[in-house]
């Protein structure tokens, strides 16, 4: 069973050996937005959520505590919990991964930019815990001074939920998830003292780093008629990562949803990149680190929304994959979303979207068409980026998320990428991952190969596009972009 403890929802499901789905459940929590830029969660919402859709997902299926296997966990990333030991309770609500407050702290960084890179793998910037961590700390009353008597703990979702599973007898944090915190050297595997003492942070606070397969301990009998050993957990890209069993150096996934989150398994490897992708560790196994790079567009599937409820062009995401087709090119049309900035590999967060090549023969359905290739085009950039740091061609990429639906977006992708697209019969791949990492630490499967048999039937987006044309299409992209940097 997986929990799967998300920016919007708790889920839970329980997968059989085939990695089909036996049984899902789901709730909605409750977003705060205190301030312009500021995003909040309650910890204890979280947890009564999560356990509440485990026991229901659990119940929908017939099953017991003794049915399941084991629980794997993947959660939302970064999203920083301060909670005090004694009574159980948050000192304060969960800053999510999102919230901006910590903008000038991280200012205040900068001389540091290089130091802190070599380390943890990351750009300094207020999406990572570290400085979400000293915020509360600073802001909260007692906080500090408490944190460093030993009497209040850290952790990101995943670690929050393991300690309440198990009252509070486990308080660790998996590789992936420590890998964004900004506070873990990513090449020594330890906190790092620079970081936590530059920052304040008091390194007993801090839980327990270990692997992301397995038997972190049992919950406690009394939640879910019966304990359920706790053995996998991976902060969610990376655990969709796994769940597409990119197992090997090389092997790529992209997931669809508001956003694009493209991450590559590089082994053994920590690649540092010359484009703007981040190293992060992709999981840690039998005693082994395998290494990942990072790269993220911040408008993806959201581009479908817009079309939708700012332009009004369509009424569903679902229906432009057929809007796209009723023409047979954009007529010389794009456009660069960037409507909050220009991530990888550009990094131009001032800058604004812009659509060219307007003439009178382009219309509405030209509009739909440029705006799923522009989704196409973006992750384009960052699988190339990915392909220069690594050294290596690209022959697959394997995608999920919600707009991995659009069979239009799918065979652009492929054509634009020169790459076969690959989108398996599960798209959850996400909970997916989070199950086979818990399911290989108790056995349930034998190893990677185990899994890899009992794969459900994907579909498969063959590159058809000539080459001169793709040239022609890119270079019109590049124009673009040049036009609004
Ligand atoms: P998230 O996990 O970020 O909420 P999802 O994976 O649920 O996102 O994907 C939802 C996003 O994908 C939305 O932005 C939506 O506009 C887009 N989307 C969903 N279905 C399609 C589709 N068939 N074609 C294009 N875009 C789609």
């Amino acid at each position: 069973m997986a929990f799967d403890a998300g920016t919007t929802s708790e889920r839970a499901i329980v997968f059989d050996k085939s990695g089909r789905i036996v049984s899902l459940a789901q709730k909605e929590i409750q977003q705060y937005y205190p301030k312009a830029g500021w995003v909040e969660h309650d910890p204890m919402e979280i947890w009564s959520a999560q356990l509440g859709v485990a026991v229901e997902a659990m119940s929908k299926a017939g099953l017991n505590a003794e049915d399941i296997e084991a629980i794997g966990i993947t959660n939302q990333r970064e999203t920083t919990i301060v909670w005090d030991k004694e009574t159980g309770l948050p000192v304060y609500k969960a800053i999510v991964w999102q919230c901006r407050r910590t903008t000038r702290i991280c200012d205040g960084l900068a001389e540091y930019r290089d130091m802190i890179r070599d380390k943890t793998g990351l750009v300094i910037d207020p999406y990572f815990s570290a400085t979400k961590l000293k915020w509360i700390l600073d802001n909260v009353e007692g906080a500090a001074d408490k944190a460093a008597r030993g009497k209040l703990l850290f952790g990101t979702v995943e670690s929050w939920l393991i300690w309440k599973l198990t009252k509070g007898r486990v308080h660790v944090t998996d590789q992936s998830n420590a890998s964004r915190t900004m506070l873990f050297n990513i090449h020594e595997l330890k906190w790092d003292v620079e970081i936590c003492a530059l920052l304040g942070i008091p390194l007993c606070m801090l839980p327990k780093v270990v692997s992301n397969s397995e038997v972190y301990g049992e919950s406690d009998p009394s939640y879910m008629g019966g304990s359920i050993k706790i053995a996998g957990a991976a902060g969610d890209q990376q655990a969709a990562l796994f769940g597409q069993k990119c197992f090997n150096a090389g092997d790529i996934k992209n997931t669809y949803g508001t956003g694009c989150f493209l991450l590559m398994n590089t082994g053994e490897n920590a690649i540092d990149s010359k484009n703007g992708l981040v190293t992060t560790i992709a999981w840690n196994k039998n005693g082994k680190t395998t290494y990942a790079l990072e790269g993220s567009v911040f408008m993806g599937g959201a581009v479908i929304q817009w079309l939708r409820d700012e332009l009004g062009l369509i009424n569903n995401a679902a229906e432009t994959e057929e809007l796209a087709l009723k023409v047979k090119d954009t007529n010389g049309c794009y456009i660069v979303p960037a409507f909050t900035g220009l991530g990888a590999p550009y990094w131009k967060p001032e800058a604004k979207g812009i659509i060219t090549g307007l003439s009178r023969g382009v219309g509405k359905y030209h509009i739909i068409r440029a705006a799923l290739d522009s989704i196409a085009y973006q992750v384009n950039d960052i699988v190339s980026a990915m392909s220069h740091d690594a050294g290596s061609v690209l022959r697959v990429l394997k995608v999920d998320g919600g707009a991995s639906n659009n069979a239009y977006l799918c065979q652009m992708q492929a054509d634009i990428s020169d790459v076969k697209v690959v989108r398996p019969e599960c798209v959850e791949t996400t909970a997916l991952g989070a199950a086979y990492l818990a399911g290989l630490a108790s056995g349930f499967w034998k190893d990677e190969a185990d899994i890899e048999k009992r794969s459900g039937i994907n579909t498969v987006f063959e590159p058809i596009m000539e080459s001169e044309v793709r040239s022609k299409c890119i270079d019109g992209w590049k124009r673009a972009v040049e036009m609004l940097i």
